[in-house]
């Protein structure tokens, strides 16, 4: 499979430019586009952010103990989840690893990069990139995401999580519905503010730079961090501890910022399924962050980039802004 198209004269793949916000920011408003992003197919809820609901719904109807047996803390129930996770994550971050990078199912089509992913460099952990990415998301991505999801069960199981107290059920399943739809929206606010408290110059230098080793990316990149970095990622689930009536919007919540992170870290813009359904990681938005490190530190969902000043577009304008940007806060710190 080849796309010639949208190449630059390095070979590497580039979406359309300049990337904007969703029609839900555009003045005046459009109706129209606005349903079409939301309702369509791909859309905001079709197919991902719908697939990972339901990943989370199976998961805690099948996978999960009872949450009455987790009021107690207990080896057995939080080993049990500590292998589960580390079983979706191997299924996930794996597949779309062997899939893209291994069997190479999708070729170089809607490939940023034409570097291949980092062997043989000190920067890593066993000199391999792949390698120090598992390492760092299996070893102490999994057990910080299970410390996040025992919490949640052992609070709501006790009473102090799940506040609000609403006994009609309607209200009780519009609140759990409006929780789940903004799970995305909740999450890239929460992402935003996390990353950018981890590029101030402490916590850069002894936690984030450990992430910024991934120039070039692949799915396994995504949970890459240093364990302070991962509480600070997983705690967008305490916005589900204050606002949910169910666990199960905490697991979405969790999950959510498990997959995406794999997602998001693809290094292609969209992941083929056979040759007609294309899901889009919209991972050239945080691509960019990873090349030029100072902008982009969101998503496109919850514009704060654009608020800020830092949102890169992916045009030249974009990277001559962001130069003077930068150029001036070295003049300021001067
Ligand atoms: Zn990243
Ligand atoms: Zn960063």
């Amino acid at each position: 499979m080849t796309d010639t198209t949208a190449r630059n004269q390095r070979g590497e793949w580039r979406p359309e430019m300049p990337i904007g916000l969703p029609p839900i920011f555009a003045w005046p408003p459009q109706p129209g586009a606005v349903g079409k992003w939301f309702f369509g197919f791909p859309g905001y809820l079709l197919p991902l952010n719908a697939f990972w609901f339901a990943v989370a719904v199976l998961t805690w109807a099948f996978l999960t103990p009872e949450l009455s047996t987790m009021a107690s803390v207990e080896p057995g129930w939080i080993a049990w989840l500590l292998v589960r996770n580390a079983g979706l994550v191997l299924a996930v971050f794996g597949g779309l690893h062997l899939y893209l990078y291994i069997r190479r199912g999708q070729g170089d089509h809607l490939k940023f990069s034409t570097e291949p992913l980092a062997t043989n460099s000190r920067r890593f952990l066993f000199k391999n990139q792949v390698r120090d990415n598992m390492f760092r998301s299996m070893v102490y991505a999994v057990p910080v995401v299970t410390g996040f999801e025992a919490v949640t069960y052992w609070g709501f199981a006790n009473g102090y999580l799940g506040w609000f107290d609403i006994s009609d059920p309607a209200l009780f399943w519009a609140w759990f519905i409006a929780l789940a739809i903004l799970c995305p929206v909740i999450h890239s606010a929460h992402f935003y503010l996390g990353h950018r408290l981890l590029h101030t110059a402490w916590l850069y230098k002894k936690v984030h730079a450990l992430h910024h080793r991934n120039v070039e990316v692949g799915p396994w990149s995504g949970l890459a961090m240093h364990p302070l970095e991962h509480v600070i990622y997983f705690s967008t689930t305490m916005v589900q501890w204050a606002l949910a009536l169910h666990p199960v919007n905490a697991l979405y919540q969790l999950q959510f910022a498990v997959f995406n992170a794999a997602m998001s870290h693809t290094g292609f813009q969209k992941v083929m399924v056979g040759e007609t359904l294309p899901i889009d990681s919209n991972s050239y938005f945080h691509y960019l962050h990873h090349q030029f490190f100072e902008c982009n530190y969101g998503g496109t969902i919850v514009p704060l980039d654009k608020i800020f000043g830092t949102h890169h577009d992916g045009t030249k304008e974009a990277q001559i802004a962001m130069r003077e940007r930068l150029a001036a806060m070295r003049r300021a710190r001067a």
